[in-house]
């Protein structure tokens, strides 16, 4: 539906108050009771970086599905990207649970989290949604703290495990190397352990890094593998978006390649890959965060926590 004039005026402003604090970032000290305690930021670079371009029109999703066409008929190799514009994200868990039916775990264990902090800044109280899942480094740590070919990098940018040779201790190094914890290892739990009923959604098949896997009792190939997010790749690679991608509730998560200059995620980024957060840990992430400072501070974003 095409945005009223008031509407589309509201989103100007606010938008352009988000530049604003965007080109504040760096110029000072950043400091900020984050849960009670005194935090520094470090400098940010955003100074340096233009701002994300205004949202596009049209539907969002149906836009990124036929950029996903475009890019399966061209037979070229993409370059994924996920961009997640944090101001949206309404920390409603629409994607964690799309991701988990998506890709079978067992309790406690999910590939995509929502992380949800309230923050006490002087009188009000916020709350902060930052959905995290692996950032498909493209220098990743995990692949650097077990034997070479354990972890590889795909043409397209995803980052793959041999899961039937990153077990045991070498799940465990990678697990251990990945700075934003990302890695899970298998410890075949169910959601129905202790009844005498398997329920059939634990014991159906699926496809995790080019393999059919299956979680069943007594029959988990894939117990004390490493696991991660990987872009859904069995589905990317049959022409369908990511899971949390298309189930996001509040529009916050865009999907596309980066090297098709007609693309929305293209058109979003600007065809740039450095945003704030978590460029300084030298990871060349493929999560791109689009995200405000924390009210009270034109200096310090949701991650410079987390
Ligand atoms: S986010 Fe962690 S698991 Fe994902 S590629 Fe980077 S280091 Fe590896
Ligand atoms: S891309 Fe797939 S595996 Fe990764 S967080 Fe989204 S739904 Fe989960």
């Amino acid at each position: 539906m095409p945005k009223s004039a008031e509407q589309s005026a509201i989103e100007t402003k606010a938008r352009r108050g988000f530049f604003r604090v965007l080109a504040g970032v760096g110029s000072g000290a950043a400091t900020a009771l984050v849960g009670g305690k005194l935090i520094t930021g470090t400098k940010a670079r955003a100074a340096e970086i233009p701002p994300p371009l205004a949202e596009p029109s049209g539907s969002v999703a149906i836009r990124m599905q036929e950029d996903l066409d475009a890019t399966i008929a061209s037979g070229k190799t993409p370059s994924w990207l996920m961009v997640v514009d944090t101001r949206k994200c309404i920390g409603c868990d629409a994607c964690s649970v799309a991701c988990k039916a998506e890709n079978p775990t067992g309790p406690g264990v999910n590939f995509r989290r929502v992380i949800k902090r309230e923050l006490g800044m002087g009188a009000q109280n916020w709350a902060i949604f930052k959905p995290v899942n692996c950032l498909q480094c493209d220098d990743p740590p995990c692949a650097k703290a077990v034997p070479t070919g354990m972890i590889t990098k795909r043409p397209d940018g995803i980052v793959e495990f041999d899961d039937q040779k990153l077990k045991g201790s070498f799940a465990q190094a990678a697990a251990q190397a990945c700075p934003i914890r990302q890695i899970h290892v298998e410890n075949g739990k169910t959601y129905t352990q202790d009844t005498p009923a398997e329920q059939p959604y634990e014991q159906r098949s699926f496809v995790e890094n080019g393999r059919v896997h299956s979680r069943k009792r007594g029959a988990n190939d894939m117990q004390d593998s490493a696991r991660k997010c990987n872009f859904c790749s069995h589905l990317l690679d049959v022409g369908v978006l990511p899971s949390c991608v298309t189930t996001c509730v509040g529009g916050a998560m865009y999907f596309g390649d980066a090297n098709n200059p007609t693309s929305l995620i293209h058109e979003i980024t600007k065809g740039r890959r450095e945003f704030t957060g978590h460029q300084n840990l030298g990871l060349k992430p493929r999560v791109i965060y689009f995200e405000e400072s924390m009210p009270g501070t034109t200096h310090i974003s949701c991650t410079a926590c987390h």
